[in-house]
Formats: structure tokens, C-alpha cells, sequence
């Protein structure tokens, strides 16, 4: 559920923010149309490196769009073999980058230069065939209709927007579930596609594409920034996160280190899988700190607290509320493997309720100390508060 509001969130201001761009883009012609050659000739270098920087960081995605947006453009402004045949078959050219765009939704992010890329190309090849095929199927199904003097009322809208709506609809639903950038981008390359189709966007192929492939650049370069600074498992900001916020702390701050009491012995009652989930499930109720506290996942079970311009004693009331509401809180826990398939079809879940306890140790930063000296002195509290019994805040 979370997930998806991050994804219905994600997609949201990425179409309003690219909408609003090809907006201002498009009210402000008199401005850049007399220097369009520029974008015409820059647009070939922005495009390879947009095909390099996105296979560097496994972006198949964007690298097979930008590759196949770039051969778009070069049909476009110079006579290829193939030219002609493209421009009698604009339906093709059309349903095809639907096609393509909506495929490239549905598989994961590989690399471009290994047998999954491969894999992939053949795919997007595929579509080409599907495109055809479809087209072909559509036209003689409404020949026949109008040979029977059926008449069907959406019957005009079968070879174009059918697969349209379809493929829109697929990377709407992709882009909010899993809240990815790219299969964004995809669908906001969809959309662009679809608004040139029917002529409503009231700009030159250079400068569309010019603003699609610099979008792709930004997407890859926030995505590959969150994997880095992120971790997986949580959504939290990793240890690297941290060490990053360090450098611009001011010299007044407290620091809380976190631990999950007992958790190995929790993973070996419950399973790996169960613990993860208490895992994540403890992360979203720290994450609601207050006091302006910032929360990192330092690694295992354990989790740091930054209070910028906070005194101890009001850290230390703030994380007292914390593990308090982590001690009572009881958190469902799904086990669908242990899932009986009699519980299955008599619809009872195998939902469990449990709970963990935190113990927390916070320190000041006092004059003279650095911010891993400041981080030690709050191990060495956190290990105090393991010593006297768990389930405490120690300073
Ligand atoms: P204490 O109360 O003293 O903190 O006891 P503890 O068992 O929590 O501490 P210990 O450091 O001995 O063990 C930490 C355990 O946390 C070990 C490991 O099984 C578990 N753990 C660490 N990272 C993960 C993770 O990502 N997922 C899961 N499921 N378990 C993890
Ligand atoms: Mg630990
Ligand atoms: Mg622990």
C-alpha cells in the first residue's frame, strides 16, 4: 500500500513536471526557433550518450527507447532504405512504439551487453511482428464486419486506439506498483508518442526528442543516485546516506543508534522471511520520527537517528515516544509458504501478530568531537541499554 502511493506519487508530479516543460517549451517557440540547427545537430551526440549512460548503469530500458527513438530520427531526416516504407505505414511505426514502450514496461532492467539484452532485442523484434499482425488481423475483421453490414461503433478505433488504451493503461498500473522511474519514463514516452500521432503537440521532432532523451538522462541519474544511497530492503537512506549527511551537520546535533532486541533469535523462531518483514515493518514506524529526526539504515538490525539542533533531553523524549509505540505495536505478518492449501480454500489467512522491542543508546556531540566519535559514544550508550534489561533509551 505504501508502495503505491510512492508510485501513484512518482508518476503524478513526473507527468506534471514534463507536461508543464513541453508546455513552457512549446509557448515559448519565438525563443529557440531560430536557433533550432543547434538542437538538430546536438540532438545525435545527446542521444548516444544517452544510449552509453543508461547501458552503463543497466538501464535496457532507456537504452533500447533512446537506440530505437535514434534510428527514428535518422529515418526521419535522411533518406534510408527504409524510409519510404515507414511513411506509408505510419500505423505500424505508430502501434509498434506503443507496443515497444508497453513490452519494455513488463520486463525487468537488465544489462544491454549480455544475453538478457539479447533476449530482449528479439522482443522488441517481435513487436514489430506483433504490430504487423495486428494491423493486418483489425483491418480484415473490420472488412468483414462491413461486408456483413455489421456495424460496430468503436470499430474505427480498433487498430490504433485499442492497443493505445491498453498499453497506457498497463504502464499506468506498472509505474504506481512498483514506483520505478523508468517504466515512468515509459509511459510518458507513450503518451509524447501518441500526442505527435494526433498532432498535438505543436513542436518540431528535433525538440521533442530533444526533451524525451534529457528526461531518459535524469531518470537514469536519480535512479542509479536512490540505488545508491538507498537501501532495498527498507526504502531507508543506507549507511552511505549517512556518511553523506555527516559532511554537512552543522556542529550541534545528537545521534541515536538503534537495535532490534533479540532478532536473531526471532529470524531462528520465525524464519528469514518473517524477519525481513518485521524489518521493513520497524523502519516505516521509526520513519515516524519527529523533532526533525533522520533516520538511516546502518546495517542489519540496526538503524542511526541524526538530530540536527536537537539538546539530549529532547532527543531522548522523542525516541522514548518511538519505542514505545514499536513495544506495542503489533505487526501482521503474512506467511503465505507455512499457508495450509485447506486454510487456502477456506479463505483463513495465516496472518500472525508479533512484536519486537528496540533498545537505543543517544549521544551529544561535544565540543572537539567528530561525527565518528559522536556515533561511538552512542554505540557505547546502546550497549548500555542492552546491559540493563532491553527495551530502553540509555544516554
Ligand atoms: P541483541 O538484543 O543483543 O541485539 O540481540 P540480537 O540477536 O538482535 O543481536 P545480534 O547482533 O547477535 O544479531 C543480529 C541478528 O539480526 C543477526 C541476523 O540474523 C539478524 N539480521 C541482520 N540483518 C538482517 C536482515 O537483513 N534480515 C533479517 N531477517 N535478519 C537480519
Ligand atoms: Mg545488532
Ligand atoms: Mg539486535
Amino acid at each position: 500500500m505504501e508502495n503505491v502511493a510512492k508510485g501513484f506519487k512518482a508518476t503524478l508530479s513526473s507527468l506534471l513536471i514534463i507536461g508543464a516543460i513541453f508546455l513552457g517549451v512549446m509557448e515559448t517557440q519565438h525563443f529557440w526557433l531560430a536557433k533550432i540547427s543547434i538542437f538538430e545537430q546536438s540532438l545525435y551526440g545527446l542521444f548516444i550518450i544517452t544510449i552509453l549512460f543508461s547501458s552503463y548503469f543497466s538501464h535496457s530500458s532507456i537504452a533500447f527507447l533512446s537506440a530505437i527513438l535514434g534510428l527514428f530520427y535518422i529515418t526521419i531526416n535522411t533518406n534510408m532504405a527504409w524510409s519510404n516504407w515507414l511513411v506509408a505505414n505510419n500505423n505500424w511505426l505508430v502501434v509498434n512504439g506503443f507496443l515497444v514502450c508497453g513490452l519494455l514496461g513488463l520486463i525487468k532492467d537488465r544489462g544491454v551487453l549480455s544475453v538478457h539484452g539479447f533476449y530482449q532485442l528479439i522482443l522488441i523484434v517481435l513487436c514489430g511482428v506483433t504490430a504487423y499482425l495486428w494491423l493486418f488481423t483489425s483491418d480484415v475483421f473490420l472488412l468483414f464486419l462491413k461486408a456483413n453490414e455489421y456495424s460496430i461503433t468503436w470499430g474505427a478505433y480498433l487498430p490504433i486506439e485499442v492497443p493505445l488504451f491498453t498499453v497506457i493503461l498497463l504502464l499506468l498500473w506498472r509505474s504506481i506498483s512498483t514506483a520505478s522511474l523508468s517504466v515512468v519514463a515509459l509511459l510518458v514516452s507513450v503518451l509524447v508518442w501518441s500526442f505527435e500521432h494526433y498532432q498535438l503537440l505543436d513542436l518540431p521532432w528535433s525538440i521533442t526528442l530533444t526533451i524525451l532523451v534529457s528526461y531518459y538522462i535524469l531518470v537514469v541519474v536519480v535512479d542509479s543516485y536512490s540505488l545508491a544511497y538507498r537501501d532495498e530492503l527498507t526504502g531507508l537512506p543506507s549507511r552511505r546516506a549517512l556518511k553523506q549527511l555527516s559532511l554537512s551537520l552543522g556542529s550541534s546535533y545528537t545521534i541515536a543508534m538503534v537495535d532490534i532486541d533479540h532478532f536473531k533469535k526471532f529470524n531462528d523462531k520465525y524464519g528469514h522471511d518473517i524477519g525481513d518483514q518485521v524489518l521493513k515493518l520497524v523502519a516505516s514506524k521509526l520513519s515516524e520520527v519527529k523533532k526533525g529526526g533522520k533516520i538511516f539504515r546502518y546495517g542489519g538490525e540496526e538503524f542511526t537517528i541524526v538530530f540536527p539542533r536537537k539538546s539530549l533531553v529532547q532527543s531522548k523524549q522523542e525516541l522514548e515516544r518511538i519505542r514505545k509505540l514499536i513495544a506495542k505495536y503489533k505487526m501482521v505478518i503474512r506467511d503465505p509458504k507455512r499457508q495450509t492449501k485447506e486454510e487456502r480454500s477456506n479463505g483463513k489467512s495465516n496472518n500472525k501478530k508479533v512484536s519486537v522491542t528496540i533498545s537505543i543508546g543517544v549521544a551529544i556531540r561535544s565540543n572537539k568531537q567528530n561525527f565518528e566519535q559522536t556515533l561511538k559514544v552512542a554505540d557505547q550508550a546502546l550497549y548500555k541499554a542492552k546491559k540493563s534489561g532491553r527495551n530502553n533509551v540509555s544516554v
